[in-house]
């Protein structure tokens, strides 16, 4: 019979820490806290895969899941010595979720289950703490009554607060125990008439039912949405646990708290938490209360104090990595309810990875895989410029949650939120945020509340969204209907609404009335280099380089760490303010002759750019791209033109003198605006094409118009003798785009020959090395690389290009039924973001492996988008590229990615002790 529930307690367990597949995250730390002897109340773990059984068969388990429960509730019955439904001494359990990647508040859990009139006055006398009974009881049908019974808890907050009203009363707490038991009754009569059914009394049928619930909330619509978004895998289902209550609300010697081993927003080796003395584990999670810092739980019992840091030192030590616990404190006894792997920003992540190896706890290989590259990005983020924060009003100083400075307009509502951020940047403000505010938090930019503490739900989900947030901004008063706030500060009380723009810093916890300046932030930090030196080292060959057009860029890119540049799209230049009207001259020339003439202008501008890119990138190589786009985009969109042309027989001095400003590119005066227009209107006619896109673009170009190829090799070659002679090691790499065959590559090849090596001899440099090379970025040229590559010295995939092409997917269109195509999942993800490795990567590997057939010493890279998306990283090293590109900020992401894609490989193939 197959092995569906797993005990844990008394110092033991069946299962442990390694089987979160089965056990769920919290399920396996329970059974390995266990078995380390750390006091943990005992329970039993429904395994995942009944989830998916439930789904499977109509939401009905095997009878044998429960058979395997009763033995183990009867095992839990003699470890804590009460029994379930006993009337004068009642076990109550709690049941949660608990899957095997953790999705904080995205599904169900219930507490003090075993309740029902009998045992609650059981409770009561054994407790002698009546209001204390009717606590749990009234809260327990609440909470089973929404979640297992879908009762509607709007139902119930109704009944609670009547009875306040009538009592009088502001706080739940001065609520008494006739008041609490009048509230019962309200409660089963509403259960009566929602449900059309009693409460249920029987224990058991309780926690059948509850457990139900916990499995039919992993498809909430906002665990969906979490799955989504995290990229976790809908077949994997949730574990239920369930295991014996400990209070942490029987009164003033109990408390309940959650914690984290290191600091997770900086990574800092301090013990950080909150607790809440007589509360029950929600309350902190929730935000309701605003908890003390867990240093004040020295003062509060140092007994406990101590025994917890031990327990979380140890369970670091054991996991080798930052705990993340709950515990709760019943009548002065510690219990541990929870330990996992910590959630943490970007820097804490790369910081307690390299603490870690300093400490000797990982390996540097452990420490490079524990780090996201796309956490990276945190590190990456900007800051504000201090200077523009001196003339905006600070409205709060709240705690700082999740590192990282915003700016946006306030949004008072999740659904707000997901609208304006359409229209730019967003900030969430919430009184607290709740599961239900995730596609809200998403939107946003960053995310304020008024209450709750480091470890509240909006703490807790912008970590790991990586969202700046703050929280807990006692000075803010939210009035949600009015969607406005007002704030205490300096005296005096600002009314802020929906719509105005605040600026916060989730590093600081700063809030500002109005738009700050942001800074780029420095990618030097010492830990940020060191982390990036350990990832270096297991990258081996492989490279990064960066898609950078001007000096500027490039010398960000080294910063980053890029290796040279992947691709320097030259047209770029074409459209600085002092080229343009040279370019527009050009295109709209009728002979060859003046074509050149114009060209003739570029050619020194184009030096001086390349020759800057040269010396900025001294020593390493740079991937010059010859021009790609179509003509026409150089020129005035046509319907403008009509436009304009119909317009000035009626239009008056003012009118005009505006379009002679709009088209001065093109030598217009007033009196010959007639002219010169129609003129334009023709030529940019005659380059009018209906699917640009697939027309006179890319190689194309350069193939009628050889003069412009030859313009820019000469620029290109002529940079080359001008760094080189500045003494600079200049590596020089000629790419030409959007080939579909070899024959194009040769026409284009003959004349960058031509020219490179007429330069280079009059220079006296015939030794200097180049290489000239061409994008893969059409079907064709893919599936013939093995006669691309007699002409070509390297390959750069263009994805961007070759997406497009493979697909039929217009690059710049496909925004607009993108949301409906992943919705539905036909598209697992946005392919212009994440390669489609089963299509356009299958082109990718043919091609690679083509082209090396001819040319064993090809040099293969990728300088389409996707050269910056760590599984597309990883796919590249897997079908053996030399080195991907993207753009400077995505630089070290893809040098991690490249990092783990060369362990996993290695690894695979059984190199894993290699040293390196
Ligand atoms: C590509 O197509 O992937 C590419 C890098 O070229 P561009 O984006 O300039 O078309
Ligand atoms: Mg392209």
């Amino acid at each position: 019979m197959p092995k569906y529930v797993y005990s844990f307690g008394g110092g033991t367990a069946e299962g442990n820490g390694t089987m979160k597949d089965a056990l769920g995250g919290k399920g396996s730390g329970l059974a390995e806290m266990s078995r380390a002897g750390v006091p943990v109340p005992p329970g039993f773990t429904v395994v995942t895969d009944v989830c998916n059984l439930f789904f499977d068969n109509n939401q009905t388990v095997p009878e044998e899941v429960n058979e395997q429960s009763w033995k183990a509730l009867a095992e839990v019955e003699k470890l804590t010595g009460k029994k379930l439904g006993d009337a004068a001494d009642p076990l109550l359990l709690s049941v949660r979720s608990g899957a095997k990647f953790s999705m904080p508040g995205m599904m169900n859990t219930i507490l003090n289950l075993g309740l029902n009139d009998e045992t609650t006055e059981g409770l009561a006398k054994k407790t002698s703490n009546p209001r204390f009974a009717y606590d749990c009881y009234r809260r327990f049908i609440q909470m089973f009554g929404e979640v297992a019974m879908g009762i509607d808890m709007a139902l119930f907050d109704e009944a609670f607060d009547a009875r306040k009203h009538k009592a009088k009363i502001k706080l739940d707490t001065e609520l008494t125990a006739e008041d609490l038991k009048a509230i019962i009754g309200e409660y089963k009569k509403i259960v009566q008439k929602a449900a059309k059914r009693d409460f249920p009394q029987d224990p058991r049928e309780q926690m059948v039912l509850a457990r139900n619930a916990v499995f039919n909330s992993w498809w909430a619509p906002k665990a969906s949405y979490y799955r989504k978004m995290e990229k976790i895998s809908d077949r994997l289902g949730t574990a239920c646990n369930i295991q014996a209550m400990v209070f942490g609300n029987m009164g003033d010697n109990c408390c309940t708290g959650v914690g984290f081993t290191r600091d997770p927003g900086s990574g800092d080796k301090v013990f950080y938490g909150e607790f809440l003395v007589n509360a029950q584990g929600e309350d902190v999670v929730a935000g309701i209360r605003t908890p003390q810092p867990i240093s004040e739980l020295r003062d509060w019992n140092a007994g406990v104090y101590d025994q917890l840091r031990e327990i979380t030192a140890m369970l670091e030590k054991h996991y080798k990595d930052m705990q993340d616990f709950e515990f709760t404190v019943q009548e002065g006894k510690l219990y541990m309810l929870q330990t996992r792997n910590g959630k943490r920003t970007g820097p804490a992540a790369v910081k307690v990875a390299v603490d870690m190896v300093d400490e000797k706890l990982i390996d540097e290989k452990t420490a490079v895989m524990r780090v996201a590259p796309s956490q990276l990005d945190q590190l990456l983020h900007p800051v504000f410029d201090a200077a523009s924060l001196k003339s905006l009003t600070k409205l709060a100083t709240g705690i700082d949650a999740s590192p990282g400075a915003a700016v946006g307009r306030l949004a008072f509502t999740s659904d707000a939120a997901v609208e304006m951020a359409e229209g730019g940047p967003v900030i969430l403000i919430r009184k607290e945020t709740t599961p239900d505010d995730i596609h809200g938090m998403d939107a946003a930019r960053g995310i304020v509340t008024a209450v709750g503490g480091k470890s509240s739900h909006a703490a807790v989900v912008a970590r790991g969204m990586g969202r700046p947030c703050v929280v807990g901004c006692g000075a803010i008063s939210i009035n949600e209907r009015a969607k406005t706030a007002d704030v205490k500060a300096g005296g005096k009380t600002i009314t802020v609404k929906q719509g105005d723009w605040v600026s916060m810093n989730g590093t600081n916890g700063e809030v500002y009335l109005g738009q700050a300046v942001t800074k780029a932030p420095d990618p030097n930090s010492p830990v940020f280099a060191k982390f990036m030196k350990m990832a270096k080292v297991f990258r081996g060959d492989f490279g990064v380089r960066a898609n950078a057009d001007i000096p500027r860029d490039a010398k960000a890119a080294v910063a980053f760490g890029a290796e040279g540049i992947g691709l320097c799209r030259t047209e770029h230049m074409f459209f600085a303010e002092d080229r343009l009207p040279h370019m527009q001259a050009m295109i709209l020339s009728e002979t060859e002759k003046d074509r050149r003439k114009c060209l003739a202008k570029l050619l020194p501008m184009q030096r001086k750019d390349f020759q800057g890119l040269f010396e900025a990138m001294d020593g390493l190589p740079v991937v010059i791209r010859t021009i790609d786009p179509p003509l026409h985009e150089f020129v005035p969109k046509r319907e403008e033109l009509m436009v304009d042309l119909a317009k000035l027989p009626n239009a008056d001095i003012k009118a005009k003198r505006e379009m002679v400003e709009r088209y001065k590119n093109f030598g217009v005066e007033v009196k010959t605006l007639k002219t010169v227009l129609q003129d334009l209107l023709k030529r940019v006619e005659d380059l009018h094409e209906m699917n640009p896109m697939l027309g006179l673009r890319g190689c194309r170009l350069g193939i009628l118009y050889p003069e412009i190829t030859e313009m820019q090799a000469r620029a290109i070659f002529e940079a080359v003798v001008a760094a080189a002679k500045k003494g600079k090691h200049v590596i020089p790499e000629v790419m030409i785009p959007l080939i579909g065959g070899v024959q194009e590559l040769e026409n284009q090849k003959a004349i960058v020959k031509k020219i490179a090596d007429e330069v280079l001899q009059k220079a006296g440099m015939k030794k200097q090395k180049y290489l000239i090379g061409t994008m893969i970025e059409i079907p064709r040229a893919a599936l013939l690389a093995d006669q691309v590559a007699r002409e070509a010295e390297f390959f750069s995939f263009g994805t961007n290009d070759l997406t497009q092409t493979t697909m039929g997917l217009s690059r710049d269109d496909y925004t607009k039924f993108s949301k409906q195509y992943e919705e539905k999942k036909i598209f697992k993800a946005d392919p212009f973001g994440v390669l489609d490795q089963e299509g356009v990567g299958l082109l990718v590997k043919w091609a690679v492996e083509k082209g090396r057939q001819t040319r064993p010493d090809l040099e293969v890279g990728i300088c389409g988008e996707h050269g910056g998306e760590p599984s597309s990283v990883e796919f590249c090293y897997r079908v053996g590229m030399n080195y991907v590109s993207c753009s400077p900020y995505r630089v070290p992401i893809a040098l991690l990615a490249a990092a783990q894609a060369a362990i996993t490989k290695n690894e695979a193939s059984g190199e894993a002790n290699r040293t390196a």
